[in-house]
């Protein structure tokens, strides 16, 4: 199972957000959208980091109310890991879980096609339990 099959499902909108923009409209952007993380990208969509609810409260705590006023780009992580639509699910949870981070861009010919979330591997992972689930009861039953 791959990366593509979690977008066929939830879909490839991304919530991107420009380096310029500031920490209380990434916030702000956040809980609209109810969402973890925004991509950060420039002019021609291209990912420059990710900011997620972490490097907002990080910061905050770190430096007080005062960094919302402040660029994103200057609490942005830079080097980001992004996954392919061929990849399989079970690399990138390995991924999540050795990085420590919950979001990952998917990039598919050269462009941003998606994000996938910890949540969303979750979700599939149990949605995959339960057909194997079924299937067996239906073969018990059937036996
Ligand atoms: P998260 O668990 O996604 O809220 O992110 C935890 C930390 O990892 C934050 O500092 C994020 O900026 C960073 N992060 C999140 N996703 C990625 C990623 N795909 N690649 C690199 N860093 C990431």
């Amino acid at each position: 199972m791959s990366v593509a099959l979690i977008l066929a499902s939830k879909g490839h909108d991304v919530t991107t957000i420009q380096p310029h923009r500031t920490m209380q409209e990434a916030a702000a952007t956040l809980a609209e959208k109810g969402i973890g993380a925004v991509i950060v990208t420039g002019g021609d969509g291209e990912v420059l980091g990710i900011l997620s609810e972490r490097d907002i409260v990080r910061a905050v705590g770190r430096h007080g109310v005062a960094v919302l006023q402040e660029s994103v780009s200057k609490f942005m992580t830079s080097k980001v890991v992004t996954a392919r639509m061929d990849e399989a699910i079970d690399t990138i949870m390995e991924q999540m879980t050795a990085g420590r981070f919950r979001h990952l861009p998917v990039i598919h010919n050269g462009r941003l096609a998606g994000v996938v979330s910890i949540g969303d591997v979750v979700k599939h992972r149990l949605d995959a339990i339960e057909s194997e689930h079924r299937a067996m009861r239906e073969y018990i039953a059937s036996a």
